[in-house]
């Protein structure tokens, strides 16, 4: 377990001390915790609160189950003043579900204090009943962006006395095209205000929602448990001329449903992709040059599970968060072994276990010796020819994308594509996976037996009331 803090001067004796009774929290709510078996602080809590309690925004990332509402709930309860009665914190979340978890989370850890009400915006549900709560006094929102933004524009929520914004699993509201509505929000919450984000993985357009919505933020970041031990690693000795072909061998071995190979350089990703496809595997390639358009498309394939492997350079697979990835190649060594520890920890995320394998030829070997060192530990090789095909063809992705053109420019949201696809098309949730809408276009994956059925109701229905056209990837 380690616990990296990126802003220094913040080190602090306090931040390292796991016990509740360190924080400046009131005596009821000590007792409270105590009463709920929290005895002490989960490293994530330990690492966030001294600064959160101190006012400072934070972006915090750690693994789900890591204990991150408290982390939030315990900050925001502290500040709240139970005699006014004013919306002072907001939390935005990306599903109903999380929505209700936090709700339930926070009403536990406030139950120390009298009257402190919390209510819960979500979609699915009257807007008239949830205006009747804020009419009553709320002093906590919990909501997802979209309809925390409908109670926003009919003036039913007022922010004017916020204190403290939190994007909750903000990964996933990123993952769900919610940026722009987190934004929207942001906007009309004071400038005086303490914002906190917390999230699983570190994705890009984190960064981004820092410079636009926070002031100097600190860091802090807890790595998962262990990770390393559930990554099995196997090494296989290969040649320039059979390196693809090995590729392949352990793809079709394998048969993960989702692999990120690592090549050194943008050549050998075209090549490598060029090769695969040949040989009927779903493949795509992420270098340096690709444009923003391309990039998001690949990226959404790639993640939706709809392609299943990913040929990448190091720059360009930067800020790729894919939570679930079965199995890493290095199709090359990477001479840097701090980059191989980075590749590898692509895979066996959240706890699950993942498949690293290396390929690796006679004059790697130098680079091979240097990750040994490194990990403080030996490989383990394996025989290429021990791996025996299935008789089974390349693995077929169980999604299929659908493009809808047509993004954020025409106000679609995720909501109104599954609307179309569940109320409208009668499909059920399940058979819907992961939409992404980016500027112009929107990408749906549905399950693969569904797909040109779904293409063909979709084209002849409606999205958000308009016409759209819709294609396969
Ligand atoms: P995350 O948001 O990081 O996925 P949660 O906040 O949902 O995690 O917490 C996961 C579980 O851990 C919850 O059931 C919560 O009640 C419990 N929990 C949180 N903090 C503590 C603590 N300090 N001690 C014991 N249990 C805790
Ligand atoms: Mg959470």
């Amino acid at each position: 377990m380690s616990t990296t803090q990126t802003q220094a001067a913040t080190a602090t004796p306090s931040s390292s001390n796991k016990r509740f009774e360190s924080l400046a929290l009131n005596p009821a709510t000590l007792a409270n915790l105590q009463q709920l078996g929290y005895l002490e602080m989960t490293p994530i809590q330990a690492a966030s609160l001294p600064a959160a309690l101190a006012g400072k925004d934070l972006i915090a990332q750690a693994e789900t189950g890591s204990g991150k509402t408290a982390a939030f709930a315990l900050a925001l309860l502290e500040r709240l003043n139970p005699r006014r009665f004013a919306v002072q914190a907001l939390v935005l979340c990306p599903t109903r579900e999380l929505a209700d978890q936090v709700t339930i989370e926070i009403r536990r850890l406030a139950r120390a204090t009298d009257n402190i009400k919390v209510v819960t915006l979500c979609g699915g549900v009257a807007l008239r009943g949830q205006r009747a709560s804020l009419e009553q006094g709320a002093h906590i929102v919990v909501g997802t962006p979209g309809r925390v933004m409908d109670h926003l524009a009919r003036e039913y929520l007022n922010l004017e006395a916020l204190n403290t914004l939190v994007l909750d699993e903000a990964d996933r509201m990123l993952d769900m095209g919610f940026f722009d509505d987190m934004a929207t929000v942001a906007k009309q919450c004071p400038k005086e205000r303490q914002t906190l984000l917390f999230s699983a993985t570190y994705p890009e357009g984190i960064e981004k929602l820092a410079q636009q919505f926070m002031r100097e933020p600190l860091r802090v970041q807890v790595a998962a448990q262990q990770t390393e031990s559930l990554i099995e690693q196997r090494f296989y000795e290969v040649t320039r001329a059979n390196r693809f072909e090995a590729v392949a061998l352990l793809l079709n071995h394998f048969r993960p449903i989702s692999t990120l190979a690592f090549c050194n350089t943008k050549q050998q990703c075209k090549d490598l992709v060029t090769y695969l496809q040949a040989q009927g595997f779903s493949a795509l390639a992420l270098y340096g040059e690709l444009e923003q358009r391309e990039r998001d498309q690949v990226l959404a394939q790639f993640s939706n599970r709809s392609a299943s492997v990913l040929v990448a350079t190091d720059v360009a697979s930067r800020g790729l968060d894919i939570t679930q990835l079965e199995a890493v190649i290095n199709v090359d060594i990477t001479p840097d072994p701090e980059v191989h520890v980075h590749r590898i920890g692509r895979t066996g995320r959240a706890g699950e276990s993942g498949l690293a394998l290396s390929l690796a030829s006679m004059n790697e070997m130098g680079s091979v010796g240097k990750i040994e060192q490194y990990q403080k530990r030996e490989s383990v090789w394996h025989k290429l020819d021990e791996l025996k095909p299935t008789g089974q063809g390349p693995l077929l992705p169980p999604m299929v994308t659908l493009q809808i053109l047509g993004g954020r420019k025409e106000k679609i949201r995720p909501g109104d594509v599954l609307g179309a696809l569940t109320a409208d098309a009668g499909y059920s949730r399940e058979q819907i996976g992961k939409i992404v809408v980016t500027e112009f276009t929107t990408f749906v994956a549905v399950q693969r037996d569904i797909a040109l059925a779904a293409m063909q109701k979709l084209n002849a229905g409606k999205v958000k009331g308009k016409s759209v056209k819709v294609r396969l990837l």
